[in-house]
């Protein structure tokens, strides 16, 4: 979809471990004319670079963990301030209700709202077989079995109820993230002002 006229414009794409979500904020991000902001491409970076931060994330990440809150509302911060006028998309952030707080308030500082809050959703038979398959691929360091059971058990006791937040607040858009990439990037297009 070609983008007329840009205002602020601020998505989020969120979702279990495996459903997706890399891959369509990457084609999100170029449709819309978004900046990408991906707290785990962030982190791997810095792991990659050997920063403080890095080294301070390795192990939580390989555990399939939360890397502290504080250290990733700073990292986002950084990119968002001053962005004029505020185009992101975030994969995965928030991840917990801390950070989501966080985000209204940086949002509030750059005078930006939330356009919607899109929750991949793919069954969990499949997200196993896609995280395997990427293992395979890609050999993320946080593929393997015990870190993927964990990173599920994570994100269902402490993002899953975040959806609550964004539904509240009437930002959340479910959408399925089974079949093709493109089937699930027509989809998510279509929830989208
Ligand atoms: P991802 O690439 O989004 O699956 O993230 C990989 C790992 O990075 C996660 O399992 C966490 O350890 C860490 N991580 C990424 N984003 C966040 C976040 N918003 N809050 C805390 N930890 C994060």
């Amino acid at each position: 979809m070609a983008v007329t006229e840009s205002g602020p414009e601020v998505v989020l794409l969120m979702g279990p471990p495996g459903a997706g979500k890399g891959t369509q904020a990457a084609l999100l991000a170029e449709a819309r004319e978004l900046r990408k902001l991906s707290t785990g491409d962030m982190l791997r970076a810095h792991v990659g670079r050997g920063t403080d931060l890095g080294v301070k994330a390795k192990g939580i990440m390989d555990a399939g963990e939360l890397v502290p809150d504080e250290l990733i509302v700073a990292m986002v911060r950084s990119e968002l301030d001053g962005m004029e006028p505020v185009r992101a998309l975030l994969d995965g952030f928030p991840r917990t209700p801390v950070q989501a707080a966080a985000l209204d308030e940086l949002l509030a500082d750059e005078g930006a709202e939330l356009t919607a809050a899109v929750a991949l959703e793919v069954e969990e038979d499949e997200l196993v077989r896609r995280l395997e398959g990427r293992a395979r691929q890609e050999g993320r360091s946080d593929d393997n079995e015990s870190t993927i059971r964990n990173r599920m058990e994570v994100y269902r006791r402490q993002t899953q109820p975040l959806l609550d937040y964004y539904d509240e607040r009437g930002k959340l858009e479910r959408v399925s993230g089974m079949g093709s990439v493109e089937d699930v990037f027509e989809r998510v297009t279509g929830v989208l002002p």
